[in-house]
């Protein structure tokens, strides 16, 4: 098996490497995973090329290289069941223990209220823009820049983390499924790992200016409130190559960047993929840390 690519992985997070043997031909199947097993967790995983993964049963996409990612939605109940079949029939099962966390409740107060109880008339541009980014999710690509390492898109003050319970000036909305970093309006966004641009939307109604970028596998990284979009549908872009800028548009409070995850249909945590936070990032924070939604 090559090398992992896996290697420069933060400490915090924890790695496992199980290898097993299958038949008694001493046909090895290897599995090496990298992620934390919670809700809202992002596996990445590596295995030989050629062999079949299952994840309770339906088929997971494996690359070439054997590379795969799996994810848990932010209420995934029970475990999860991974099974790895190599083509001369040797196995490996290995059981996924998906721990619960506890999501803080957020109020956030003083949104203009066209965002928290948006008028019939707006209802229709919502609703087709669900369909927009519907279509622009559903796209599987092939690439397997999920498997790079992560790096967060911009530093700052975090104002918001994922699954917490919202309440907007009040009311009880659906959780938020980002993470939130305050920064001033025109701070550059980079691409955390390489992938392509799926959907590139200078104004949509919660989101403002909103960017998918697709990391490969299902895995998106969902970028929003941009005052600026650089990139356009279909762009390759590198880790570390400028996609917008950091804005205060659609459903907020004050400038921050939203950046989320869906990996299929889950909404997944991005702050699994990256280490923590850098310190003395409030240093250069300039604007108010109320940013939110
Ligand atoms: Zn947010």
């Amino acid at each position: 098996m090559k090398s992992l690519r896996f290697s420069s992985i933060p400490t915090a997070f924890a790695v496992w490497c199980i290898a097993c043997i299958g038949a008694s031909q001493a046909q090895a199947v290897s599995l090496s995973l990298k992620g934390v097993e919670q809700q809202g967790g992002i596996l990445r995983g590596e295995t030989e090329p050629g062999t079949s993964v299952t994840l309770n049963g339906k088929s997971v996409q494996v690359s070439p290289q054997g590379y795969f990612v799996i994810g848990f939605d932010r209420d995934h109940k029970g475990d999860a069941r991974l099974v790895l079949s190599s083509a001369d029939g040797s196995s490996l099962e290995r059981v996924i223990t998906i721990a619960p966390r506890k999501y803080v409740t957020q109020h956030v107060n003083g949104v203009a209220s066209k965002y928290v109880n948006p008028k019939p008339e707006t209802l229709k541009r919502i609703r087709a823009e669900g369909k927009i980014k519907g279509k622009a999710r559903r796209l599987n690509t092939k690439g397997e820049w999920f498997a790079d390492d992560f790096v967060w898109p911009v530093t700052g003050i975090l104002t918001g983390t994922f699954g917490s319970q919202r309440f907007y000036n009040g009311q009880p909305r659906r959780p938020h499924f980002g993470v939130d970093i305050a920064r001033p309006t025109g701070t550059p966004v980079q691409a955390p790992a390489p992938g392509i641009i799926r959907l590139a939307e200078p104004d949509m109604y919660f989101e403002g200016g909103l960017v998918f970028l697709d990391h490969g596998h299902g895995l998106i990284s969902v970028m929003m409130h941009l005052s600026r979009v650089d990139v356009v549908v279909g762009q390759k872009v590198e880790q570390g190559d400028i996609i917008g800028a950091v804005g205060a548009t659609g459903r907020v409070t004050g400038a921050h960047l939203d950046w989320r995850m869906k990996w299929q249909r889950a909404n997944v945590d991005p702050a699994n993929l990256v280490g923590p936070m850098p310190k003395n990032v409030s240093k250069k924070q300039t604007a108010k840390p109320i940013a939110r939604p």
